[in-house]
């Protein structure tokens, strides 16, 4: 769970804390989550790292909707920059950022090598808003359980670095960024999947905006989960809340059904799901012109 309030101070004080490893690193990781390819990106991470190489990282790719993930990965390299899917989790992760990394810095790494710099570690940094999975990552990248202890932001000790092979090292403090939360829809996106902390935003507005997105977007999730017939489907999302916290047999108390509800969510019980719709941000881009 989030333990950062953002603060104007805070935010100051992370972004300040990124721009001086910067100088110290080759490319940036930029961390997200598969379920919210866009809105778990940190609104400045552009204006901060400048012109560094970077790497965009869809992590939790076993929770996200495979084929918008894949969709995410083709937006990002329309954009000219270089995004991959993986589980932090998983074993191969280390040998698939190593790849990517080397893809990303191919040029920088032929001039080197012209130069008779060869075999020269690449050095990279993981940034990200919380809950996206940094420590997960770099504990799986430096192969053993490392305390982490950039999670209050602007704490920085000396630079140390993990090594993951002969290829790649990575500074052992995190860069921790905060989310887009001022933005209403986004903030609701991240406090269904667990982004941010659960008493920032009421449950039952989180819950009508989650079913909501499910009505649209996977309605036979719902259906199959919550055993609802094609007409219980069609309920608005409020008349649906009355009617699931009845057949839960909770009576009136909404709350329980609220609970249910996120937990589904958030454990997965209603399928791998996407938030952020690549279809919805070309949308809202035809409607500007
Ligand atoms: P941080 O705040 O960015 O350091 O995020 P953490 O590494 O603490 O991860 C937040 C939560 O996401 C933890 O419960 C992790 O176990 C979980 N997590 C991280 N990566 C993955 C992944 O690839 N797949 C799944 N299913 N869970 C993940």
């Amino acid at each position: 769970m989030v333990l950062i309030q953002w603060f104007p101070g805070h935010m100051s004080k992370a972004r300040r804390q990124v721009q001086e490893n910067l100088k110290h690193v080759d490319i940036i990781m930029e961390l997200v989550d598969a379920r919210l390819p866009l809105s778990s990106r940190n609104p400045m991470l552009d204006k901060i790292i400048g012109t560094k190489p970077r790497l965009i990282i869809i992590n939790k790719k076993d929770l996200g909707d495979e084929l918008e993930s894949q969709k995410w990965v083709h937006y990002f390299q329309s954009q000219g920059i270089l995004a991959i899917k993986i589980n932090a989790k998983e074993q191969q992760t280390v040998k698939k950022l190593t790849k990517a990394a080397k893809a990303v810095l191919a040029e920088q790494l032929q001039r080197a090598s012209e130069r008779g710099i060869q075999n020269k570690a690449i050095r990279t940094m993981i940034i990200g808003i919380p809950n996206v999975g940094k420590s997960t990552l770099m504990n799986r990248l430096a192969g053993k359980k490392i305390a982490i202890t950039g999670n209050k932001p602007g704490v920085t000790k000396g630079q140390q670095w993990l090594k993951t092979n002969e290829e790649l090292e990575i500074l052992d403090t995190p860069g921790i960024l905060w989310p887009k939360f001022e933005d209403q829809t986004v903030a609701l996106k991240l406090a269904l999947t667990g982004a941010i902390k659960d008493d920032l935003i009421p449950k039952d507005e989180i819950t009508i905006f989650g079913l909501t997105f499910f009505k649209k977007n996977y309605p036979s999730e719902l259906q199959a989960r919550y055993k609802l017939s094609e007409a219980q489907l069609a309920l608005s999302a409020v008349d649906l809340i009355v009617f699931l916290t009845k057949k839960m047999g909770f009576r009136d108390d909404y709350d329980r059904f609220y609970d249910l509800f996120v937990k589904d969510v958030r454990d997965g019980k209603l399928g791998t799901y996407t938030l952020d719709r690549l279809a919805d941000l070309e949308d809202d881009e035809n409607g500007d012109n």
